[in-house]
């Protein structure tokens, strides 16, 4: 299978970097040598201070904004990165909302707001990085999932349905371009230590666990260092795959 291992630095744009998730993901790759780009929306002060602990380390980082669920600003986002980094080697589709509610209560502009941000917005970002990485010959996808999309949860049906589609849309795209050097995959987190989950109540953090069979929440960098490992050429044969990282909570 054909390599990458030009002497180019590698570019990876990373969405909903400024915190959380995206923030571990994006201090990994750029352990890893891989120029970075942290994608943010609303926090811009966040995401600076993520590419200036990058940047201060030596490594290279930028910010730029755009809200993933808007095709237009995602098609901009995108021509800035190929003009001023090179083209986009790895993506990884990170940007993702809750907005919870009973399906019986839930309202139209919660279930579309959902599903714009995480599902649309892989689908925008990705057509938008894929045609330069079927020219090259290589590439990386990389979806952030969830095991909401596995099992379903209570109050959660847009959310679901918005993380369970990623995972349709992993495999039909890994078969379109596998033939391509390009792997897609989707990663689907358990419940991670962040700031979604820190505002749990702690009866209901208590009652999470005992579903755990590790018993214990995991951090960010554990999601973090499987996307470092998707995103190498040692990675080449896994494709399609949604690779659960949970504690065991999916079993
Ligand atoms: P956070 O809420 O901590 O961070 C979300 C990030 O997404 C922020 O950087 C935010 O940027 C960005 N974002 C939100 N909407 C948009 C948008 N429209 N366009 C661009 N960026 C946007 O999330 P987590 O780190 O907890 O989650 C990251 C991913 O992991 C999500 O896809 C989530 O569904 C998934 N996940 C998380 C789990 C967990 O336990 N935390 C479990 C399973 C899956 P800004 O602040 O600039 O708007």
């Amino acid at each position: 299978m054909k390599d990458n291992n030009s002497s180019k630095k590698q570019v990876a744009l990373i969405t909903g970097a400024s915190k959380g998730i995206g923030k571990a993901i994006s201090l990994k790759l750029a352990s890893m040598g891989i120029k970075v780009v942290i994608n943010y929306n609303t926090s811009k002060d966040a995401a600076q201070k993520v590419a200036d602990e990058i940047n201060s380390d030596g490594q290279n980082a930028i910010i730029l904004k755009a809200d993933v669920a808007n095709y237009e600003e995602v098609q901009t986002m995108i021509t800035k990165i190929d003009s001023v980094c090179g083209p986009i080697d790895i993506l990884v589709n990170n940007a993702g909302i809750i907005s919870d509610n009973l399906l019986v209560r839930m309202s139209i502009e919660e279930w579309t707001k959902v599903i714009n941000t995480n599902l649309n917005g892989t689908f925008y970002c990705t057509k938008s990085v894929l045609r330069n990485m079927l020219k090259k010959r290589w590439g990386r996808i990389i979806n952030i999932g969830s095991v909401v999309g596995l099992r379903g949860n209570i109050g959660q049906t847009n959310y679901a349905a918005s993380k369970a589609a990623i995972i349709g849309f992993t495999k039909a795209l890994a078969k379109e371009v596998a033939t391509r050097n390009i792997t897609v995959n989707t990663v689907t987190p358990g419940y991670i230590n962040t700031e979604t989950v820190d505002v749990l109540p702690q009866k209901l953090k208590d009652h999470i666990r005992t579903h755990i069979p590790q018993q214990q929440f995991g951090e960010k960098e554990d999601i973090a260092h499987i996307v470092g490992f998707l995103a190498t050429q040692e990675a080449n044969y896994i494709t399609g795959q949604a690779i659960s990282v949970d504690g065991g909570l999916a079993i």
